[in-house]
């Protein structure tokens, strides 16, 4: 199974988008409680509250605040994990202390499970009901699959003043049609690379095919930069000086974030667009490993080509090198085909002639376009050649040490996204739960919680 995410926009009328609206900031309230009761805490006897104590804490509190007895408890739940994620990052030195969530800001609330919720719809168009709101609500939008919903969030994007469902649904996997390495056909393989000044270099083993970098920012980015000028000349909001945004202000930077708007809506049509075809047209795909996070870092201090790495970052940024290769997996094994992720290191395809197979370091500074090979005399630029490389790899045709497909290991398209470290997930939840009850009844004593000491 695999899961999938989509996302449909929800249109509810008057009374149910005030209930939305009602709910909404009862879970921003609970947040926040739950933010300033670990803070409390922490201020009182240096303890920090888990997750778990929280939770057993929702049934009192809806005792007191009945205006929560209304909501779903797993809703609740999840929003008092929520606080248990930002916290657990902040733990990990992955972000900072979290704060006290504005309502303005405050996005929605999920359902974590089954219950509670239903979607009445087919992938396209239908409604979702809330159960514990106790209403049905239009909506529109089309997934590109289907499957069995498993859990729902309700969105609300102040900005635009629009509502969103996202609801994740299981999908059966589709079983890849090659068994192992050594049957694959070769018919219809390709093998791309991604580019800064050719967005996506592609090779079948006969044609290459070269995809323009389409610089939606960099159309846009002038008009961005115009207005946000103008944005600056309006009285702008300032808490500590008591100043409210002037109308202009609010005004101007509607527009602005109109615009990048505009501009990610472009990207993502034209990134589904290119990877669409390409999963269409072949079985295979052969790719290498990125490491966009490197080649976006800022230029060392001091170095003379700043504005020269600005630039390109800022190109390898507008394309989205990550987003298009995992849609161009997820899409070819969707029908059953393979994506090979060749280890970059190992194989050095902008290094390496494809005809001959020796290594050239100096090939590997970006400002060499063309390359000639010393060895054997093999001109080709730069873009082709290493997709040509790849290409070699994949059909076992290439000639130098170490670049066949058993020596570096066919990756598949897990290898693309990095192993994040999680904070903890419901799943991993259940399991904790699941622990803690096996414990108990071992007549193992717990350890004494927080409440008896504070
Ligand atoms: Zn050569």
């Amino acid at each position: 199974m695999t899961t999938r995410r989509q996302t449909f926009r929800l249109y509810p009328n008057k009374t149910q988008e005030n209930q939305l609206f009602v709910a909404r900031r009862n879970h921003a309230y609970l947040y926040n409680a739950c933010v300033a009761h670990r803070r409390y805490k922490w201020r009182a006897n240096k303890k920090t509250v888990t997750y778990f104590e929280q939770q057993n804490c929702l049934p009192a509190f809806k005792k007191e605040w009945v205006e929560f007895a209304d909501l779903h408890s797993q809703s609740l739940q999840a929003t008092v994990k929520r606080v248990d994620l930002a916290y657990g990052g902040f733990f990990q030195g992955l972000r900072r202390l979290p704060k006290f969530k504005s309502i303005r800001n405050y996005s929605g609330w999920s359902y974590p499970a089954k219950s509670g919720w239903k979607v009445n719809s087919n992938g396209k168009h239908g409604s979702v009901t809330l159960n514990d709101l106790g209403i049905t609500i239009k909506m529109r939008g089309k997934a590109k699959q289907w499957g069995i919903p498993t859990t729902l969030t309700i969105a609300y994007k102040p900005g635009r003043n629009q509502w969103f469902t996202s609801i994740t649904v299981d999908i059966p996997t589709v079983e890849c049609k090659f068994g192992s390495q050594s049957d694959l056909s070769y018919e219809s393989i390709v093998a791309f690379d991604l580019g800064t000044q050719t967005a996506i270099t592609l090779y079948d083993g006969e044609e290459f095919t070269e995809l323009e970098n389409p610089r939606f920012t960099q159309k846009s980015e002038q008009k961005i930069k115009r207005k946000s000028k103008a944005l600056r000349r309006k009285v702008a909001p300032n808490r500590s000086k008591r100043i409210k945004g002037s109308r202009r202000w609010k005004k101007a930077r509607k527009q602005i974030s109109k615009l990048q708007r505009k501009v990610s809506n472009q990207r993502s049509n034209w990134q589904h667009k290119v990877t669409s075809d390409i999963a269409s047209r072949y079985d295979i795909g052969v790719t290498e490993q990125l490491n966009t996070k490197g080649m976006t870092r800022k230029a060392k201090k001091g170095s003379k080509r700043k504005k020269q790495k600005a630039g390109l970052n800022k190109s390898i940024l507008s394309v989205g090198f990550g987003a298009l290769n995992k849609m161009i997996a997820y899409k070819i094994e969707q029908k059953g085909g393979l994506m090979l992720i060749l280890p970059t290191k190992q194989i050095k395809p902008s290094q390496r002639c494809p005809e001959c197979g020796v290594v050239h370091k100096h090939w590997a500074e970006l400002s060499n376009r063309y390359h000639i090979c010393d060895a054997c005399g093999f001109e080709i630029p730069r873009d082709k050649g290493s997709v040509m490389v790849m290409y070699n790899v994949a059909t076992k045709a290439q000639p130098g040490f170490g670049t066949s497909l058993e020596d570096c290991g066919c990756l598949s398209s897990t290898n693309l996204t990095r192993k994040r470290k999680h904070t903890g997930s419901m799943q991993q939840l259940g399991q904790m739960k699941r622990q803690k009850s096996c414990r108990k009844s071992d007549g193992i004593s717990e350890t004494p919680s927080v409440y008896t000491a504070g």
